[in-house]
């Protein structure tokens, strides 16, 4: 089994204002999904500009101050719930033009956090889905919380992956962004970053800040906090950039593709 994830930054425009697909990618993506011809795949994808931009004006995940504030972010909750569902949908549709019998999962339908990290979640659901030849395909997504000061979380495709991988232990975790790999410093503001072809700790890093101003789940580093967890595990997993053509397909089909590899 493989678990893909496709990174808000590729299928979406992440700094705009408004929800933007970046329908070139996803196309691309899904026909590359298409002639890789993986049928043991679970996908899960990122937010981007479908989800940051809501659940960072509800402040999501923060405790509420009121009941006022309260069923002001149960607004926000519900909003944030139906833009990611909306991004969800175009992913599904991309993949299933392509032929691909790609089939929703709605986190927010079936896990709970405990201070923002899943405690409950039948997966149960997603491996009969794989069992019969689907590719369910999972996304970042607001859940209930159960503690009671926030009550509300966001879930970030990163913390779905992880929680998968633990869980169904695949071959491989492939791990689609905007970007090489994982930099020294970040690439699109230093020219002089050089890439990290294997990383054990974030210590490998010069410096560990918020890497995009607009992610409410952490960017880079909340990924790499994800996947180093993984790594500790045993389950490795690489990013990859999915904007280069054809790097999702030859890593779908078992090649080796440039990037950064996550491992203990
Ligand atoms: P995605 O939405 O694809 O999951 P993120 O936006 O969370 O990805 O993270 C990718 C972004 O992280 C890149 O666009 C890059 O600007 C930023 N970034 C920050 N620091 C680094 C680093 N050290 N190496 C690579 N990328 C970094």
């Amino acid at each position: 089994m493989i678990i893909l994830k496709l990174g808000g930054s590729i299928i979406t425009d992440k700094a705009a204002k408004e929800p933007t697909v970046n329908h070139n990618h996803l196309n691309r993506i899904a026909r590359e999904i298409k002639n890789s011809n993986t049928s043991d795949l679970i996908i899960v994808h990122g937010a981007g500009s479908y989800g940051h931009p809501f659940a960072r004006e509800y402040s999501i995940g923060k405790p509420f101050s009121s009941d006022e504030d309260f069923q002001k972010k149960r607004m926000g909750f519900t909003i944030t719930q139906s833009w990611v569902k909306k991004l969800n949908s175009i992913v599904c549709d991309a993949l299933r033009e392509q032929g691909v019998p790609a089939i929703s999962i709605q986190p927010s339908s079936f896990i709970t956090t405990e201070n923002k990290r899943i405690n409950k979640a039948d997966i149960s659901m997603v491996d009969s889905y794989l069992k019969k030849g689907f590719i369910p395909v999972i996304y970042g997504d607001v859940v209930l919380d159960e503690d009671p000061s926030i009550q509300m979380a966001v879930v970030s495709g990163d913390q779905i992956i992880s929680y998968l991988a633990k869980n169904l232990l695949p071959e491989r975790v492939i791990l689609g962004t905007d970007v090489d790999g994982v930099f020294n410093k970040n690439p699109k503001l230093n020219k002089d970053s050089r890439i990290i072809e294997t990383l054990s700790s974030l210590q490998e890093l010069d410096s560990v800040d918020a890497t995009t101003t607009v992610d409410v789940t952490g960017g880079m580093i909340g990924k790499l906090e994800e996947l180093l967890k993984l790594a500790q595990l045993g389950i490795e997993s690489e990013i990859i950039n999915a904007g280069c053509n054809n790097l999702i397909e030859e890593a779908l089909k078992g090649k080796k593709v440039p990037g950064t590899v996550i491992k203990k």
